[in-house]
């Protein structure tokens, strides 16, 4: 294979292909609005394949912009005029999003063995390519109905907002909350049967809704908010068994999301955005504070660990609400609960586990890193981002509970961080619409949508479901993809 010329190697600043080449395609025309079109040119000192993707702004007159990627590989024609996927698949690394995406719109779709083959991660490509391989291939093949097998979160806790509200809590089970003639009815309703119903007072006219199970069973917290602003609104917890309203309480909490959260001695951890409380079972409570986000707690053995405003790490004794210990911390920083007794602290470019069950908290390792996600066995999954020469790298780099490096996964053109844990060794990366699933150090399973489309993971016990564009991927809890299915 020949070498670039020095003006490829040097690359071209917004402007198309001008001297030396030959249009393999006709050249980009005169200026018109919102133009997003791939035109294809060849280096005629070097032989390289220039990808010109012309961009033109859909109101400014004149306003465009020129992004060539350059290709020098023996199947670049094969790839950039052909559009054959296994081409496509071997230059993929030479190729930014973008201009990949506008290949794979107007790819050959007739191989489908190879298609099938990248989709399968058989035929070497990039994630970003195999991802928008998958997405084809999910959209354009028939799939069967989803049916009767209907993607459902993990039963910790669900929730949602307003006047008229409902959770699913299993098959066929589900809890209404109504505000009906200025009275909330709060309702365990099965099929079409009413099992029980619990009148909640209260004057306020929006309310959220949330489920938690409990070690001796599950409870429903409900929210209503004042009836006017800067008042104090209304906290219920009921047991979702009997109906029975176990207490309530005053609170200063906002808006959605609801997130709850078990803690040790009965309590709950109640979050909404910036605020929370912790509730004792009868709904009194134990302390209120704010956060920068979305408020996060970790349980430990008697006790709770939270991020409290104005920045300070916080350890309390369950159910008294006394401070054990505190220190101040970052603004930026963020908590996740890890196993037995620790979190991970994780503040600008580092992350450390801490053990919090002592009279101060004790660090058990540190490292560089972000996004951490914690494992089952006390490790964590780390995004770390390095720029070595001027290309960005990044790659998921997995601790173990004692700090050891396991593994690390590269992710060359991929933002996406670690979400979940499908079992030891399967990490599930997800943002916007990018998906992968890694077991070990190969990506198993990746899925990537264009025009910034947005795909939604829903987790259960044994797996993922990911449904994007109408279908419904299941993935097993060994990351292979085991079925595929249309919604109706
Ligand atoms: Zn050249």
């Amino acid at each position: 294979m020949s070498e670039r010329c020095e003006r490829c190697r040097r690359g071209f600043s917004n402007s198309a292909p001008k001297d030396d080449v030959e249009w393999l395609t006709d050249p980009p025309g005169a200026w018109r609005p919102g133009a997003d079109e791939l035109y294809v040119a060849r280096c005629k000192r070097c032989g390289s394949m220039l990808l010109d993707r012309w961009h033109t702004d859909a109101e400014t007159e004149g306003k465009e912009h020129h992004d060539v990627a350059v290709v020098l590989h023996d199947a670049a024609r094969a790839a950039v005029t052909e559009r054959r996927p296994a081409a496509i698949a071997a230059v993929s690394p030479q190729l930014r999003r973008r201009h990949l995406e506008l290949l794979v719109d107007r790819m050959q779709l007739e191989d489908r063995e190879s298609l099938e083959r990248i989709e399968r991660g058989q035929t070497e490509a990039t994630e970003a390519f195999r991802g928008l391989v998958a997405h084809r291939l999910a959209t354009m093949t028939p799939a069967p109905p989803i049916g009767d097998v209907l993607p459902r979160p993990a039963p910790s806790f669900f929730s949602t907002s307003g006047t008229r509200l409902r959770i699913d809590l299993d098959a066929g089970t589900r809890l209404t909350l109504e505000l009906t003639r200025d009275v909330w009815w709060l309702t365990r309703v099965r099929g079409d049967a009413v099992e029980w119903r619990a009148e909640l007072h209260s004057a306020g006219r929006e309310a959220l809704l949330g489920a938690v199970s409990m070690p001796d069973g599950d409870r429903a917290v409900a929210l209503i908010a004042a009836p006017t602003a800067g008042e104090q609104g209304e906290l219920f917890v009921v047991d979702v068994a009997t109906g029975a309203v176990l207490g309530r309480s005053m609170h200063r909490l906002r808006a959605a999301p609801l997130e709850l959260r078990a803690l040790p001695s009965g309590c709950i951890f109640v979050a909404t955005f910036q605020r929370f409380a912790v509730v004792r079972g009868d709904a009194s409570v134990v302390c209120e504070g704010g956060a920068a986000a979305m408020p996060v707690a970790a349980p430990v053995a008697d006790g709770v660990v939270l991020i409290d405003a104005p920045w300070r790490l916080l350890s309390l004794s369950l159910p008294s609400g006394e401070q054990r210990w505190s220190v101040p911390i970052d603004r930026s920083a963020a908590i996740a609960p890890s196993r037995d007794g620790h979190v991970l602290l994780s503040t600008g470019d580092a992350v450390a586990r801490l053990d919090v069950r002592g009279p101060t908290p004790r660090v058990a390792w540190i490292a560089s890193g972000h996004t951490p996600l914690a494992l089952d066995d006390g490790g964590a999954a780390l995004v770390r981002d390095r720029t070595d020469k001027s290309t960005r790298r990044i790659e998921c780099a997995v601790y173990t509970a004692r700090g050891e490096r396991r593994q690390t996964i590269s992710r060359p053109d991929a933002n996406k961080a670690p979400t979940a844990q499908l079992s030891t060794d399967v990490l599930l990366f997800h943002s916007g619409g990018e998906v992968a699933v890694a077991a070990g150090e190969h990506i198993v399973y990746a899925l990537s949508l264009p025009d910034r489309r947005t795909a939604h993971v829903t987790l259960d016990v044994g797996g993922a479901w990911v449904s994007y564009d109408g279908v419904v991927d299941r993935i097993a809890s060994d990351g292979q993809r085991v079925g595929r299915w249309r919604l109706g």
